[in-house]
């Protein structure tokens, strides 16, 4: 390990825990014990490092730094450290270019410090920084309207290995020539020799400008289709009343998220599918039975009684998990709906939209060694599938006007939209082996139970969108 330089090194033992956060709401929630350790730092010039830092309890964070005159703090947007960092896998994809004219430079030394490795694909140069604004997980940031940064603020702990699943997933993509994501620009590592482990530091795609998540462009599409009203000169000329062609347009969405999830599916296959094993059945069963205990005990009042209403009937379809030893695992994205799929407008006359999916850093309240296991392909498609569901809550809940009984409509109508497209296009290239549909059902009600339970937890007012889809889903009870 390449030993930081002991000015920054002190200067981080001397600052307080919230050096490693960045701004934003979550900011207060989190509290990080001192002292803080710098295990390692990356040196891009001008005052600038990466670093990796240690907390009290063994947290681990990456830290974009800035060292001035009055010490240390965290880089903010506009500091130029993630424009620095694009810049040094520039450099690092130039220097290779020669050897590896096509493919990715994989785990090549960043600015001749070995501890500190990159992926490059991509050279270009940028400059220009600013934050974005939307809720993350993470800290992205957007570098010259062309580049994403996204820093992996809290690392896996020491030894746990797994916890990221992103750089094998992009590269099983990348192989693939799956092309329905931002373009991946390069990766940065460090290697932990001590524990034998290589830690994703941070990621950098293109920027897709103009881009709109789905809990954007969905509730947005789904608005439009469900609020009466009269028809614009646009909507008649193709003959079709206003809200059917409203109905139309928000189907499409669904229909195009289906084909690219079946690809993305096929995709991630072609690094080879597992088969579960009856201690893996066994296990989703326990961890879906031990939710729904929990999701019990938090959840009171009204949604309350209606959960407890419909225990007994989740537990028994529960049972079927048993019933799917030999069911076939790929590596997937693990954390699918619709907020991970961004849409910007197409260049293609025929198509309006363009649609890609982000974000493959796995399910983030699955446990981090867990994180990159084979599943079945069903759990990424109930994931979407739920979601479409919630967007129509959310259009039911939030839209004033909204017609309740379209918002219905559309609801079964995208899911069944996306499903009908995934399948049919699995079937057309020849892999409808990987989804087993008959998981669909268990997954979905662990999935609401989950929804519920996040909820209790940290987000009540979200507890009205598992409690709605409970109650469509079992509606007899
Ligand atoms: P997190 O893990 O923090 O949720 P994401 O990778 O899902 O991070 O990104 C968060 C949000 O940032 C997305 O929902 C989207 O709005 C925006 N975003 C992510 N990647 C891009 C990109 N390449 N271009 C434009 N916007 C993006
Ligand atoms: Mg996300």
């Amino acid at each position: 390990m390449t030993a930081a330089p002991d000015e920054l090194r002190q200067l981080v033992a001397a600052a307080s825990g919230s050096l490693v956060l960045p701004g934003g709401a979550r900011r207060a929630e989190v509290d990080v014990p001192e002292p803080l350790r710098l295990l390692d730092s990356a040196d891009l010039g001008s005052g600038r490092h990466v670093g990796v830092i240690e907390d009290a309890d063994g947290g681990r964070w990456t830290v974009p730094l800035i060292v001035d005159g009055s010490g240390v703090r965290r880089a903010l947007p506009g500091d130029g450290v993630a424009e620095a960092l694009v810049r040094g896998i520039a450099d690092v994809r130039r220097m290779h270019r020669d050897h590896v004219p096509a493919s990715t430079v994989e785990g090549a030394a960043l600015q001749g410090d070995r501890a500190f490795v990159a992926d490059a694909w991509h050279a270009e140069d940028v400059a220009g920084e600013r934050g974005i604004t939307v809720d993350q997980t993470n800290e992205s940031v957007v570098v010259g309207d062309a580049a994403m940064v996204k820093w992996a603020v809290h690392l896996p702990r020491a030894g746990v290995h797994g916890a990221q699943p992103a750089r094998d997933r992009l590269a099983a993509l990348a192989a693939a020539r799956f092309a329905e994501t931002p373009r991946p620009w390069g990766l940065l590592h460090w290697a932990d020799h001590e524990h034998d482990a290589t830690v994703l530091l941070a990621s950098v795609t293109a920027y897709l400008d103009g881009a709109a998540d789905g809990w954007d462009w969905a509730v947005a599409d789904v608005d439009a289709a469900t609020i009466p009203r009269t028809g614009s000169p646009d909507d008649t000329s193709r003959g079709l009343p206003p809200l059917q062609l409203g109905m139309d347009r928000a189907l499409e969405g669904p229909k195009r998220v289906g084909a690219l999830t079946a690809r993305m599916h096929v995709a991630l296959a072609a690094t080879g599918v597992s088969y579960a094993s009856a201690a893996d059945v066994a296990r989703w069963e326990a961890e879906a039975t031990a939710d729904l205990a929990e999701a019990l005990r938090l959840v009171d009042g009204a949604e309350g009684e209606r959960l407890r209403a419909r225990a007994d009937h989740i537990a028994a379809a529960y049972d079927a998990f048993r019933d799917h030893v030999g069911t076939p695992l790929v590596p997937v994205h693990g954390d699918y709906h619709v907020g991970q799929i961004l849409r910007t407008p197409s260049a293609d006359p025929t198509l309006r939209y363009d649609y890609a999916v982000t974000d493959f850093d796995g399910n983030p309240v699955s446990a981090p060694e867990r994180r990159s296991d084979p599943q079945p392909a069903a759990l990424d498609a109930v994931g979407m599938l739920a979601s479409l569901d919630h967007v129509g809550r959310v259009v039911l809940r939030r839209t004033e006007g909204a017609d309740p009984e379209l918002v219905r409509t559309w609801i079964a109508a995208a899911q069944e939209a996306f499903r009908h497209e995934y399948v049919d296009t699995l079937a057309r290239m020849r892999r409808t082996d990987l989804f087993d549909e008959g998981l669909a059902v268990p997954l979905r009600l662990a999935q609401e139970v989950r929804e519920f339970r996040y909820a209790a937890r940290h987000l009540p007012h979200w507890r009205y969108v598992p409690d709605g889809a409970l109650r469509d889903l079992l509606p007899d009870v």
